[in-house]
């Protein structure tokens, strides 16, 4: 029993929700196509503004869009003055260009250990790491989690610390605080998005974006995309040419109003895989651990990561069978080759390391199917029965 004769779960497909908007995107396509207007624009502040409000930012902020996540992260830390020499406290347990971010200034990543249960950074690791060289906090809201933001920010403030969000993964993903709710992104100083085809809102192209509540930071950070350009050919300051143009701020204004039901439908299949798991027996001391959900957190599951100490074979298994997982993330940044420099070495972050040879992402998008789920579970118990 094989599974030959069923078709592929695969890890993600984005047709399937892409169908229901066709019309939609082709049509605002269209109006962009007739303007002949590409770069930044009316159609990019539109979206700009209806990114505003669905992100309830206050009137003195603004989002800025850039040309991508990577980009966000690095314009976000320009705007911040990050100096040669001036440390960041991040996660090794991210994408690469979070710290990438930070290398291309010469500042240095610091790397904190990680939560076994949730994957995010440990804040209480941050605390210890911080020195009179730190100058910024750049947390990941990793696979759709918010990291609990209320925890620290007030040490960072008193310490003159700054935030920078790496919320890429994490658009729509909120946190309950004092029975307010915080969006992923808002709660520092510069939020960071990126519009990668594959995220949460994702665009036919690269895309990102920028939030803050500060409107000094919005005006730098409008300067820097253009080559630090004042006005048009005089330039104050040496910036990035990272614009969003106006066809994918055109699409992502299509989705933006469908996100909150797509990420409603990957917190339903999320709590699916949990159901199926369970039913199986599979979740026992012994089987696979399940990511945790912190309580008041809106986890939005860019990514469904379960954990197992026998993850390359049961990867092996599932493909055998017709079913796509992924490994994300197979070496911790703090031992990346290109990272030598940083004298990282194994045992710094060992959570970090052990999570790298356990994780295993599953599909998880909107459009996947309940007999999909029902047919990878039934292959992990069938695996189980055979390793655990
Ligand atoms: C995708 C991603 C980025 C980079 O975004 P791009 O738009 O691909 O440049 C940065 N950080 C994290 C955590 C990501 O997942």
């Amino acid at each position: 029993m094989t599974g030959q004769d069923t078709t592929r779960v695969p890890i993600l497909d984005l047709k399937r929700a892409f169908k229901d908007i066709r019309g939609e995107v082709q049509a605002a396509l269209d109006r962009v196509f007739d303007t002949q207007s590409f770069i930044l624009g009316p159609v990019v502040r539109a979206f700009e503004e209806h990114v505003e409000s669905y992100l309830e930012l206050p009137d003195s902020g603004a989002a800025v869009g850039c040309a991508s996540g990577s980009d966000a992260l690095l314009l976000a830390l320009m705007a911040l003055d990050i100096r040669p020499g001036d440390e960041v406290i991040t996660t090794p347990y991210t994408f690469f260009a979070t710290a990438s971010a930070v290398t291309r200034l010469g500042a240095v990543p610091v790397f904190a250990d990680i939560d076994p249960g949730t994957y995010n950074i440990d804040l209480a690791d941050v605390e210890r790491r911080i020195t009179p060289r730190t100058k910024v906090f750049l947390p990941v809201h990793l696979f759709g989690q918010m990291v609990p933001m209320e925890k620290i920010v007030p040490l960072l403030k008193d310490r003159g610390i700054k935030i920078v969000e790496d919320a890429a993964q994490a658009f729509g993903a909120w946190r309950r605080t004092e029975n307010r709710i915080v969006r992923a992104g808002t709660a520092g100083d510069v939020g960071c998005y990126s519009f990668f085809p594959t995220k949460n809102l994702g665009g036919c192209g690269d895309g990102g974006m920028m939030v803050t509540s500060s409107p000094e930071l919005a005006a730098r950070l409008r300067k820097l995309r253009v080559h630090g350009e004042g006005s048009t050919y005089f330039h104050e300051e040496v910036g990035l040419n990272s614009r969003l143009d106006a066809l994918q701020a055109a699409i992502l204004d299509v989705k933006l109003p469908h996100l909150e039901a797509w990420n409603e439908e990957r917190r339903s299949l999320a709590a699916f895989y949990r159901l199926c798991f369970e039913k199986r027996g599979l979740t026992r001391p012994g089987g696979i651990k399940l990511p945790v959900e912190l309580e008041d957190n809106g986890h939005i599951y860019h990514q469904y990561v379960i954990r197992t100490p026998q993850r390359d074979s049961l990867m092996a298994w599932l493909e055998e069978r017709g079913i796509a997982a992924r490994v994300y993330y197979p070496l911790p940044l703090h031992l990346q080759p290109c990272f030598a420099f940083l004298n990282g070495r194994p045992g710094d972050c060992p959570e970090a390391e052990k999570l790298s040879r356990e994780a295993l992402a599953l599909p998880i998008f909107p459009g996947l199917q309940a007999e999909e789920q029902e047919r990878l579970a039934d292959a992990v118990a069938e695996f189980a029965a055979s390793r655990f």
